[in-house]
């Protein structure tokens, strides 16, 4: 099988066999659609594929079409005939499952199953997540469940209310994204400021991003507690380039602490780092083959 994963910066593409990703590569998400589609046919030549294309995409996808939560994000993805169009390039069927919702169930399989009930949260360009739970994937209607990223927070970003990509407000992702945190610094300090220098700021001990981390450490820590009372979770895998930035899950963890007991949910770096979304899907698609 081939399995690939469409994200708002990279399209990745490998192999999978026996369990394990072979001859992976990774080319720049391309930003208009003729580009896009020529990036597409490209990959189909190279990988050929006779039984089916497991596929881990942002957004929200019913199975056959795929639709971007935020527009800043994809911007030619509304109700985008997305299996059709794979379909017809690689002529084999095509799965598609949220990306964040294949690195629940990669996490899930690759912690051998032992945390029955676990939520996966990315911390990324976006924030994203998937649910397992009794030992099974959530999905959801239109492939929602777990999109965790655009829950309202109760912390609210510290450069003042703002309305998310999706339309609601104060949504997680305007808090605790890579985008939310340079967006932040950049308005307290006046001149522009990257995710990657806010990290830096953080554990130089800078006032400025201690601020910003804790406060997004908090809103991540909130929205567990959250899930936790709502589903019953009782382990969390965090990653995503901002979830991974060293400091991260201990911020998290701290963050924990203002918390009752019963809502500080285990928390631990995800094991499948950026390769997730393919191993992901590589893992689901199995599974249900052999579930078949
Ligand atoms: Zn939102």
């Amino acid at each position: 099988m081939i399995v690939l994963d469409i994200g708002g910066t990279k399209i990745a593409i490998a192999r999978w066999y026996n369990g394990e990703l072979q001859d992976r590569m990774q080319i720049p998400m391309p930003a208009s659609e003729p580009e896009w589609k020529k990036a597409m046919q490209s990959l189909a030549r190279q990988y050929p594929e006779k039984d089916r294309l497991g596929v881990a995409v942002t957004g929200s996808t019913d199975g056959r079409t795929i639709k971007a939560i935020n527009r800043n994000v994809i911007s030619f993805w509304n109700d985008y005939p997305l299996a059709e169009f794979l379909e017809g390039e690689w002529r084999c069927p095509v799965s598609l499952l949220n990306d964040a919702q294949a690195a629940a169930w990669g996490e899930f399989v690759e912690n051998a199953k032992q945390h029955r009930n676990l939520m996966f949260v990315t911390l990324s360009t976006g924030v994203g997540g998937g649910l397992v739970l009794d030992g099974e994937l959530r999905v959801g209607h239109l492939g929602l469940a777990g999109h965790v990223g655009h829950v309202s927070s109760a912390i609210k970003p510290l450069d003042g209310d703002r309305t998310c990509g999706c339309g609601r407000l104060n949504c997680l992702e305007t808090v605790a994204s890579g985008t939310a945190l340079a967006r932040q610094a950049t308005s307290l300090a006046g001149h522009a400021v990257d995710a990657v220098s806010v990290f830096a700021g953080f554990r130089a001990k800078e006032d400025l991003a201690v601020k910003i981390v804790t406060n997004s450490a908090l809103a991540v820590a909130q929205l567990i507690a959250d899930t936790h009372a709502t589903l019953g979770i009782e382990h969390v895998c965090i990653g995503g380039s901002v979830g991974l930035a060293p400091g991260m899950v201990d911020a998290i963890l701290s963050a924990q602490q203002a918390q009752p007991p019963l809502f500080r949910v285990p928390v631990q770096t995800a094991i499948l780092r950026e390769d997730a979304g393919l191993i992901g899907v590589g893992h689901w698609i199995s599974h249900l083959a052999r579930n078949d």
